[in-house]
């Protein structure tokens, strides 16, 4: 954030960063969980993450192709601003996610951008003969929960077991992660120890923020009724990250000096007051780490689209944050 009164608008990521870098306690509940390999995430470009997929031996396999999509569309591209693009066939020189198809234990050959462009990267298994570990469930929805769990692998999430708080009597697996964000999550789909396998193929609540806290919540434009946040590295910072929750809809800003700026839209149904709660962290050159909060309520028109500055004040070491309508 610029400093008094100016259009702030940093507020940061030290929350994802505080734990692993700093070494302060548990980061504050707002940003969430899951084990990230922080040096994994795949880049932003534009708006969003968009991130290429093929199929290096797609075969006849056009249904299960459908559900692996379908499982993963709906899970992280649904809640996460990250888009998958592609899901036709490999060519030599394909970049993104390379997955093959072969019957043998699921499995990712590294976290997030370690496989981008790796031949057969992803491995996921459609036929269950020489690896038929599917309990009791059928095929369709064997397939989906384990597209699920290695795409979550494939955006750079280790298994949350492997953690020292969250152990059960698995043995852990695999390296990576050490990104803790929050508490260990029972329901992660990434979590061996939960007895529901991958969560059912659904994303549990602290997955859901945990990926938005890292990549961003997705939004979808409209024609009106858009309120459109912007957040700005302020001079003299080095990150922020700023959750705002308007109207019960959640976002959260990430900015730093690699990517600056940040913007987030939230799309609303009906004219009326809406109530809005911010929280901020940001750290300066300094490593100071500068905490903000704010509430109030917007008077939003259906007709109309918004677009909000965060304006943060700082007082007695903290922001006081407010929502101004441009
Ligand atoms: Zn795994």
């Amino acid at each position: 954030m610029s400093r008094v009164g100016k259009i702030l608008a940093l507020f940061i990521c030290v929350a994802l960063f505080s734990k692993s870098l700093e070494g302060l306690g548990q980061p504050p509940n707002l940003i969430s969980n899951l084990n990230m390999d922080r040096q994994a995430k795949w880049p932003k470009s534009g708006i969003e993450t968009v991130i290429d997929v093929c199929w290096e031996n797609p075969s006849n396999y056009t249904l299960e192709r459908a559900l692996v999509k379908e499982a993963v569309e709906n899970t992280w591209g649904q809640v996460a601003n990250i888009r998958f693009r592609g899901w036709g066939g490999c060519s030599t020189t394909s970049k993104g996610i390379r997955i093959r198809i072969d019957d043998e234990h699921p499995h990712c050959k590294g976290l997030g951008t370690a496989i981008m462009g790796l031949p057969a990267g992803m491995v996921l298994n459609f036929t269950f003969k020489n690896w038929p570990h599917i309990g009791n469930s059928s095929k369709q929805e064997a397939i989906q929960f384990i597209a699920v769990h290695e795409f979550g692998h494939a955006l750079g999430i280790a298994h949350e077991q492997d953690r020292e708080d969250c152990r059960c009597n698995k043995e852990p697996q695999a390296r990576g992660g050490g990104w803790f964000v929050t508490p260990c999550d029972p329901n992660s789909v990434m979590n061996y120890c939960n007895e529901r396998w991958n969560n059912y193929g659904q994303l549990s609540y602290l997955d859901k923020r945990g990926i938005q806290s890292i990549y961003g919540t997705r939004y979808v434009y409209s024609e009106a009724g858009v309120v459109t946040f912007r957040d700005q590295l302020g001079s003299g910072d080095v990150l922020e990250n700023v959750y705002v929750n308007l109207g019960g809809a959640d976002i959260t800003l990430n900015v730093s000096n690699e990517s600056p700026i940040d913007i987030r839209q939230i799309n609303f149904k009906q004219s009326g007051r809406y109530p809005y709660k911010v929280y901020s962290r940001t750290r300066n050159q300094q490593g100071l780490i500068i905490e903000g909060y704010g509430e109030g309520t917007l008077t939003l028109d259906i007709s109309r689209n918004y677009k909000i500055n965060l304006m943060g004040e700082l007082k007695n070491g903290r922001y006081r944050i407010t929502l101004g309508v441009d």
